[in-house]
């Protein structure tokens, strides 16, 4: 009988982060596939586990995986890790994973931590509609045009970002998306400095230097409708049927810029005109 492949996350800073059940897997494996077997080897110290390694990054992908499918094939167990977080998101996984179920491998995953997710529902924008795009084209020319193509997007966007290249990744986000456009900064999660930076791409130009270190998640916030484009009587039609259902003026000011999708102090500034 075939062994399963289990897709495993691990903490993205914070120890306390990995799952009772993610500890009880990479103890019952026989073999546990690392991105980086030194960096794992340090995680299993903590946790008091010691398991057969094997490597597994990005170059030897391909190669690897041939090697884990055969360890499955002989009924082996495998586990799958990367540095942080969860295999396949920005990270190696995906390959094994896809050749796996074409040998129909038993695959299955056991869920933890993944950086995005956490920046996502801390950013206080939607959360019913978002798109990932993880990390962002090098070339300056080709990852500028990448932006201006999601200009128009109306749901959440979400990029990791290395320090690095922090700053030259804003200046072009301000570029395509203009400096009203608001953003959520997340850097460091779930580590001593963990901290979230809120404003505007307008605000992040004078991105705090000391705060240019570590690791980084940008959510930026889907784009508003085309104020120009609306119809002001619709606005003041719809605030005042939510006055009279006795929604108050704030409450009020909120369905309706949400119901079509347009900024609060947009919506306020007519409001007020009642
Ligand atoms: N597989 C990982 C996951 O599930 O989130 C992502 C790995 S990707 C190679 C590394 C990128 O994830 C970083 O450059 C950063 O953008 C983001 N990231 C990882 N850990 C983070 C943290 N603690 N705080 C903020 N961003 C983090």
């Amino acid at each position: 009988m075939d062994g399963v492949l289990y897709i495993v996350a691990t903490p993205i800073g914070n120890l306390d982060d990995i799952t009772y059940r993610a500890v009880k897997v990479l103890s019952d494996v026989d073999l546990i596939a690392a991105e980086d077997t030194r960096h794992t080897l340090k995680l299993l110290n903590h946790l008091e586990i010691s398991k057969p390694l094997i490597s597994y990054y990005k170059e030897t992908e391909k190669v690897k995986s041939k090697i884990i499918i055969e360890k499955l094939k002989e009924g082996k167990n495998v586990a799958v890790v990367s540095d942080a977080g969860t295999p396949g998101i920005s990270d190696p996984g995906a390959i094994l994973c896809s050749m796996a179920i074409e040998e129909n491998i038993p695959v299955t995953a056991v869920l933890g931590p993944s950086a995005f997710v956490q920046a996502l529902i801390t950013s206080g924008f939607d959360t019913s509609d978002f798109s990932f795009y993880g990390f962002l084209p090098v070339k300056e020319n080709v990852r500028k045009d990448f932006l201006k193509n999601l200009k128009e997007r109306k749901e959440t966007l979400i990029f990791y970002e290395s320090p690095h290249r922090i700053d030259k990744t804003l200046s072009s986000m301000f570029e395509a998306f203009g400096a009203e456009r608001r953003v959520v900064i997340s850097r460091e999660l779930t580590k001593i400095h963990e901290e979230y930076l809120r404003g505007t791409l307008g605000d992040m130009i004078d991105f705090p230097e000391d705060a240019k270190r570590g690791e980084f998640v940008i959510i930026v916030e889907g784009a508003k409708n085309i104020e120009s484009d609306t119809d002001d009587d619709k606005i003041i039609e719809c605030i005042k049927e939510y006055l009279e259902k006795g929604y108050s003026l704030k409450e009020s000011v909120g369905i309706v810029s949400d119901e079509l999708n347009l900024r609060k102090n947009y919506v306020y500034n007519i409001a007020k005109k009642i």
